[in-house]
């Protein structure tokens, strides 16, 4: 699937909250509006630590009641910046910052008050705005104290943000000072492999696999006994704040390929509405869940086989263009965005793919593109779409940081390697976050967070780079330094050498809602020899270590791990190497 690098450990924006340490002061801009109807107070604090800070402001309508409010104000300081913000819709042009009600949060009778914020960046200094506008009428505009700054902490805040208020509404970034559930079912698998309880407690995704996963499968190799609603309940029992599940059951699915080929024939689109989505949304949409936020993951390796994986390209399928051809696979994901979406509390992100697939000029826009045509397809709109994930089940680096894409080696530039290939990214991170713009510039909500799948794509141990590689030529210098130690981008079947990636972390980056563990570690891609079985499971040679490849990889060796079981299945000898090579290391 994808190519992936990584990089040092970046200092994770978290999370800072109500309770953490407050580092300037209080700024109240108590005001009479020069309009007579609108009145405001305004305190704006903040927890700041070298580079980020957590605002919290809270809005006090001290005027007539206000039915929908903009909030606006000027950052002092060129460099700050919101990242991530909650209860509210924050936008930013320069050092002008608006932020919008959340809808539930717009109605502020006489004397009310609501409480926003967000996680921000700043370099040099991180000065408090010194006015604010409500409807565009000034609080006073007095400048707050300029609080000599105590010291700062020098670490993040680790306390969540006060959670936004329950209540009707999606909040912007469902995982921000969230806690998500964990699969017990993975959890005991992990924990059956020694030091697996280093990371068991960790959010992973639950796969709906197939049709009966919805009521729970106790002999697939894949899933448990624990059907949706098992999960659901679960979650509440633990406190949860977050579920994630995977949509993952298009007729004729993975197209391309043969490891993880579903139930459901390519003309099945009626089942997999009426058998698979609608029961699944009946669930989800059960009241009693309504305090959680379901995240569903739709329908990875899909919609981007369209693009490319069609018969005319290199290693294009007939199943593919069957499945192109007769609209299962745009018109499953836009039936499955109409009808989980229309569920208030759920949160949708849409595979999309990875850097080594659609890093290419020729793919990444066409792409863009046919994910707008499913989100406004069997009577979807852009609006059931929460945001985007890449490098799902993928080994893509999420920082390459000895190969930039800018670098050029004797004049030559990078994207001339063998391994870059004249692709636009080198790592998931770039991409996320470029891909995120163009998908905002065809009509998504410029509001849309990504998320990236970090549960493999780790690639530390012995043999990670610590440095760049020679400069003696471009594949030289690329090859040396790559920590993305892969055959080919295009391998994607249980790499050999890929290690844990960073831990499930909320707005970790700008554009970025998490990153998440959604191919639970240690499950198999697929088979490395053929194994009968009734999961509908194929063989696919790239899980084969002794195969030499096709036009998909180069022709490059599979790097795939020997004695795997059908996919999905539990592999402890590769959870094993996930532990070994992680990185961020496991202490
Ligand atoms: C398999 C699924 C499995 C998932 C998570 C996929 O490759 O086809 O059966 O649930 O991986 O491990």
């Amino acid at each position: 699937m994808n190519l992936t690098r990584l990089s040092g450990r970046r200092r994770v924006l978290a999370l800072a909250g109500a309770s953490a340490l407050v580092a300037g002061g209080l700024v109240t801009l108590p005001g009479t509006a020069a309009q007579a109807a609108v009145q405001c107070d305004v305190a704006y604090t903040t927890s700041d630590w070298p580079g980020g800070f957590t605002a919290n402001i809270t809005i006090k309508n001290l005027g007539d009641p206000v039915n929908g409010w903009t909030l606006g104000w000027t950052f002092p300081n060129s460099s700050q910046r919101v990242q991530q913000g909650w209860s509210a819709t924050y936008t930013q042009s320069g050092s002008q910052v608006t932020a919008r009600d959340a809808g539930y949060n717009g109605n502020l009778a006489t004397g009310a008050s609501t409480s926003i914020g967000f996680n921000g960046a700043w370099s040099g200094s991180n000065p408090k705005p010194t006015s604010f506008t409500l409807n565009g009428v000034t609080c006073n505009g007095g400048g707050g104290p300029t609080d000599p700054p105590t010291d700062p902490p020098t670490d993040p805040p680790t306390d969540p943000p006060t959670d936004p208020p329950p209540g009707p509404g999606r909040v912007n970034n469902p995982y921000l000072g969230a806690q998500g559930y964990v699969n017990p079912e993975w959890k005991a698998k992990a924990e059956s492999v020694a030091g697996g309880n280093r990371v068991s407690n960790n959010p992973t995704a639950v796969w709906i696999d197939r049709i009966a996963a919805i009521n729970g499968t106790p002999d697939s190799s894949s899933n448990g006994a624990m059907g949706v609603r098992d999960h659901l309940d679960e979650a509440l029992d633990q406190g949860a704040d977050y579920v994630q599940f995977v949509i993952y059951n298009l007729p004729g699915r993975d197209c391309s390929a043969l490891a993880s080929n579903g139930e459901l024939k390519p003309d099945e689109l009626p089942r997999y509405k009426s058998e698979y989505i609608d029961p699944i949304a009946a669930i989800q949409g059960d009241a009693k869940y309504r305090d959680l936020r379901i995240i569903n993951i739709v329908e990875i390796d899909s919609l981007p086989n369209l693009v490319t994986n069609t018969s005319g390209q290199p290693g294009g399928t007939a199943m593919c263009d069957t499945v192109k051809a007769n609209g299962a696979y745009v018109n499953g994901v836009g039936y499955a965005l109409a009808k989980l979406g229309a569920i208030p509390n759920v949160y949708n992100y849409v595979d999309a793919a990875h850097h080594g697939w659609i890093g290419w000029d020729s793919n990444f826009n066409p792409t863009a593109d046919i994910l707008k045509t499913a989100a406004t397809a069997s009577g979807s709109t852009v609006n059931n779409v929460h945001g985007f994930i890449v490098n799902t089940a993928n080994y893509s680096a999420l920082r390459e940081p000895y190969v930039k894409i800018t670098d050029s080696v004797q004049g030559t530039t990078v994207r001339q390697s063998d391994w870059i290939d004249w692709n636009q990214y080198v790592d998931e991170l770039t991409f996320a976050q470029a891909f995120r713009t163009r998908l905002a510039s065809i009509g998504f909500d410029p509001n849309i967070g990504m998320l990236i799948d970090t549960s493999r794509n780790g690639w530390g141990g012995a043999a990670r780079p610590t440095g760049p590689g020679p400069m003696t030529n471009v594949n030289d210098y690329v090859n040396g330094g790559r920590v993305d130690r892969r055959f080919h981008t295009g391998n994607w079947c249980n790499q050999s050498g890929a290690g844990l990636g960073e831990r499930p972390t909320a707005a970790p980056e700008p554009g970025i809602d998490a990153y998440v563990w959604v191919k639970p570690p240690g499950e198999s891609d697929g088979s490395s020899e053929l194994i009968d079985n009734d999961e509908g499971k194929g063989f696919d040679r790239m899980c084969d270590p002794t195969y030499t490849g096709n036009e998909r990889n180069g022709n490059n060796m599979s790097g795939a791990l020997p004695n795997a079981p059908i996919s999905g299945a539990w592999f402890a000898a590769q959870f094993q190497q996930l532990m070994q090579n992680a990185y961020p290391p496991l202490s």
